[in-house]
């Protein structure tokens, strides 16, 4: 029996999570639910689990889940973390930045963790390699769909052994649009996702690529890949979630349904598979899968990703924040799709290394200048 803390409870993988909790009861158990501001979400969880601990990062929403509920709720970054100590799995499904400090803590406490969160590994992934060698009972399995399949595709293999990880992109809504029309994008039009249900930072993000230039950062901290053997594959069916090239000529592949309960168990449940009730697939259904290199001309997010990885330091926190306040602007309207790459140019170019060692206290004050740089650039 494992005890859950649940982070991001509100949001989608939130919603995957506890589907996968539900259906087994006799594994894990909830603890303890926190999420960003989501008071009413957070009130139905509770009555369903009226035995969970709550916490809610915005300080206000707390109060008023506090109010709703009658119950404790743990407020701001504190609250998060004070959950994160207590318990044996923590399933960190918060969207953005807010997600970073909880892994660390879960990691200083030699927890296991099921990371939904890239932003943790895209901003800080220095800092969270050295934490897991500090404290080697903490335990990162990756639940973003390509990442798990990688983990599950490399299984006990030596890095030597790999020649390149090949991750799947489903091309999102744009993959077939010309270039010369995409400045006539709507934000309806980019929430459209062709495959996934997901969040909307995250679908405005594969529509994009960023998602994609996010998880190749991701993949790198993960694993420990060098960027030049990370390779990104166009497979729009979703059906193959990434693969493994070896140096002996293996191929290998995970497939499975585009439903995201598959990975948030496998990762939950490792080393362990646990039967999960969702659709198989029948390749004689699909009978066609298809694959394409990906643009880089239309899709400039996608360079931005590798480019900022390649440079390290404090270039992926910049990166990761200016993308966070533009598709912020985006999604209220008040900038084009094609300003979310030029903006994240702008904060690049405005920003400087800091130089020496690199701590958190640098990624977090890189964070904030890429935020007021991103804030100019809207004005
Ligand atoms: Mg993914």
């Amino acid at each position: 029996m494992s005890d859950v803390c649940l982070l991001g409870a509100t949001g989608s993988i939130g919603d995957s999570a506890l589907d996968v909790i539900r259906q087994h009861r006799e594994r894990f158990s909830l603890r303890s639910i926190a999420a960003h501001s989501n008071v009413q979400k957070m009130a139905d969880i509770s009555k369903e689990y009226p035995d969970a601990k709550l916490a809610l990062f915005d300080e206000n929403s707390a109060t008023e889940l506090q109010r709703v509920t009658g119950k404790k709720v743990f407020a701001g970054m504190e609250g998060l973390l004070e959950l994160v100590a207590d318990c044996d799995l923590v399933v960190n499904g918060l969207t953005g930045s807010v997600g970073c400090e909880p892994t660390l803590k879960a990691i200083e406490c030699g927890k296991k963790i099921a990371l939904a969160n890239k932003e943790t590994l895209v901003m800080a992934g220095e800092i969270i390699k050295e934490a897991l060698k500090k404290n080697p009972n903490a335990k990162i399995m990756p639940v973003d769909s390509e990442h798990n399949a990688i983990f599950q595709c490399l299984a006990g293999c030596k890095n030597a052994e790999i020649e390149s990880l090949q991750i799947t992109a489903s091309g999102g809504p744009f993959r077939e649009l010309p270039a010369e029309k995409f400045s006539e994008i709507t934000l309806k039009d980019a929430l459209n996702h062709p495959v996934w249900s997901m969040g909307k930072k995250i679908t405005i993000d594969s529509a994009s690529m960023m998602n994609k230039g996010l998880e190749v950062i991701e993949a790198h901290f993960l694993f420990g890949v060098p960027y030049e053997q990370i390779k990104v594959v166009v497979h729009p069916q979703s059906m193959v979630h990434s693969l493994v090239q070896f140096r002996d000529g293996n191929l290998m592949a995970q497939l499975g349904a585009p439903d995201m309960r598959i990975p948030i168990l496998c990762a939950m449940a490792f080393p362990e598979r646990l039967h999960l009730e969702t659709k198989r697939l029948s390749l004689p259904e699909i009978q066609k899968l298809t694959f394409f290199e990906p643009d880089f001309k239309k899709f400039p997010c996608l360079t931005l990703a590798y480019e900022a990885g390649k440079a390290g330091g404090t270039r992926a926190a910049v990166l990761n924040a200016a993308n966070e306040v533009l598709v912020n602007a985006f999604m209220q309207q008040k900038i084009s799709f094609l300003d979310i790459p030029r903006g994240i140019e702008h904060c690049l170019s405005k920003i400087a290394e800091p130089g020496g060692e690199l701590n958190l206290e640098k990624i977090l004050f890189a964070d904030s200048n890429a935020r007021e740089a991103a804030r100019n650039f809207l004005d």
